[in-house]
């Protein structure tokens, strides 16, 4: 019997598991994808916003402006990148000057940082703005992080400080019993004492599944796509350009990225099929119109990919964080929509603190296992390089050459507590497929050397869930000849 089962390792659940795991209890997160942060917290617009538009009186509201005051001291601490890349709120007429206004009287109710600039000066420091602007509140706390780095790195040091990690496993059927809930999941089965609900999209039918019952909330897939632009020296915004929020949230934004891509959109479409995760012609035409109305001369020559996530919207517009009134011991984690990754640190904080009332007893700061950050080659000087090669050779052996990572980063990712066992995974840890040639010439050895590092042959390597095959079998078999095609 574990004391706690995690549902879900987003970006939440990580959170949530990386809080307990510094307490005395035994903690088991399941995820039916095949690495931490596939779902929502995958595919986003990676800001920290500073919380100045949630809702008044909402969760929301609470947990975006505490968690983003988190968030710098946390990814120091686990040694991943965050960056305060500060934000533009902009207005091109006098109704959106109003809605600034508003914004601004949040803000300071808030005590979040704001200064209200003409739409002159704020061209003064991003030259691509719109001459249609002719106001912007500038928020100098907006930060910008890799959302999956964050996640890896929580569930890392959460394994080792003694999580237990379970992947590619699905949970099927959640039954009451006497100390808490039997769990069957597409691979096992396990008791918990207490379920933490963290299934994103899912929530409501994991909820509903313990209930036997309808879940009361309902979460629809709200679907946004973007365009990503390829890295550049001088890249067309430094900061987040946001049009003002409408009815459909942020709007579509302007977005530098830890490595100098650009974002830009999403979109904001509620679609019925939560796995589509597909980008349409129409939706991205509406980014292309939209970001135009903010940001000119946006080179869409230098576009290197498209994708598309689904934000996990509940039908109450706010966070839905309690301990069930029908269900002792199952706390729902769920509705986890925008602003959630900018909100997750202090999400975890409330539900262990506020929701568990926090009766459990915190570990030795002694005992307890930080992790080591990964080495980024392309980070160090020459002579910092060439004291890691004369050392292990493995990372003078460049496998990406759009982003210049070396087989030793790659090795090192997938031997880690909760490494990479797949090529997305490698991707998300050190970078190789994120550059202009989006793995053309690096995927294979990428497959290479998985298939090495885990001991498998290389047609057991997937891109990311176990249905993502990437090779069906081998062409030549090892003697010229080609293989069976059957
Ligand atoms: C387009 C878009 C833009 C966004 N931009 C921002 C932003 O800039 N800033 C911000 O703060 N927020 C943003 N968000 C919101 C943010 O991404 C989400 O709030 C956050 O990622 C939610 O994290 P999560 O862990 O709750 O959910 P998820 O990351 O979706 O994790 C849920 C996990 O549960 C697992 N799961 C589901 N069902 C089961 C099951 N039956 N068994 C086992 N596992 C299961 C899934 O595989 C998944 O890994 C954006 C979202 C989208 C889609």
């Amino acid at each position: 019997m574990y004391d706690f089962v995690i549902i879900g390792a987003g970006i939440t659940g990580s959170f949530i598991a990386h809080e307990l795991s510094k307490r005395e209890c035994s903690v088991l997160v399941l995820d039916k994808e095949g690495d931490v942060a596939d779902g929502a917290s995958m595919a986003n617009s990676a800001i920290i916003h500073a919380g100045y538009d949630p809702k008044p009186g909402t969760l929301k509201a609470k947990l975006n402006v505490r968690g983003n005051r988190m968030y710098p001291d946390i990814c120091e601490q686990l040694g991943v990148t965050y960056r305060k890349s500060s934000a533009f709120v902009v207005a091109s007429d006098e109704d959106e000057s109003k809605i600034l206004d508003t914004l601004k009287d949040q803000a300071t109710e808030r005590d979040v940082r704001y200064r209200d600039i003409s739409g002159d000066e704020a061209r003064t420091l991003e030259p691509n703005l719109s001459k249609s602007v002719i106001r912007a509140l500038e928020f100098p706390d907006t930060g910008i992080v890799y959302p999956w780095n964050v996640a890896i790195a929580l569930m890392e040091e959460a394994v080792l400080n003694g999580t237990e990690l379970r992947l590619n496993e699905e949970v099927k059927d959640i039954d009451r019993i006497s100390q808490g809930y039997h769990i069957t999941t597409s691979k096992g089965e396990y008791d918990a004492a207490c379920i933490i609900n963290a299934a994103g999209v899912y929530a409501d039918k994991i909820y509903g599944m313990a209930l036997k019952d309808e879940p009361g909330f309902t979460i629809k897939a709200r679907r946004g796509e973007y365009y990503v632009l390829d890295e550049m020296a001088v890249p067309v915004v430094s900061r987040v350009i946001y049009p003002v929020p409408g009815p459909n949230g942020k709007g579509v934004l302007v977005v530098p990225t830890i490595h100098n891509n650009i974002l830009l959109g999403p979109n904001s479409a509620e679609i019925d099929d939560k796995e589509a995760v597909n980008n349409t012609a129409d939706a991205l035409a509406y980014v292309k119109k939209n970001t135009a109305k903010t940001v000119d001369n946006i080179p869409y020559d230098k576009v290197i990919r498209t994708f598309a996530g689904l934000r996990p919207s509940g039908d109450s517009g706010d966070f839905i964080i309690e301990e069930s009134d029908r269900l002792a011991g199952f706390v729902n984690v769920a509705c986890i929509d925008s602003p959630g990754l900018a909100s997750a640190p202090a999400i975890a904080e409330y539900v262990v603190e506020e929701i568990l009332h926090d009766g459990l007893k915190h570990k030795d700061e002694g005992s307890y296992i930080h992790r080591k950050p990964i080495r980024y080659m392309n980070e160090l000087t020459d002579e910092e390089k060439n004291r890691v090669i004369s050392e292990n050779p493995d990372y003078g052996e460049i496998v990406c050459r759009c982003c210049l990572v070396s087989k030793g980063e790659i090795i090192d990712c997938i031997n880690r507590p909760a490494g990479a066992t797949t090529v997305k995974g490698v991707k998300k840890r050190v970078g190789p497929g994120l550059g202009r040639c989006q793995g053309g010439f690096c995927e294979p050895l990428v497959v290479d050397i998985l298939a090495e590092e885990l001991g498998v042959d290389k047609t057991d390597i997937r891109y990311d869930s176990e249905r993502s095959v990437m090779l069906m079998e081998q062409t030549k078999n090892g003697t010229g000849k080609e293989g069976s095609r059957s």
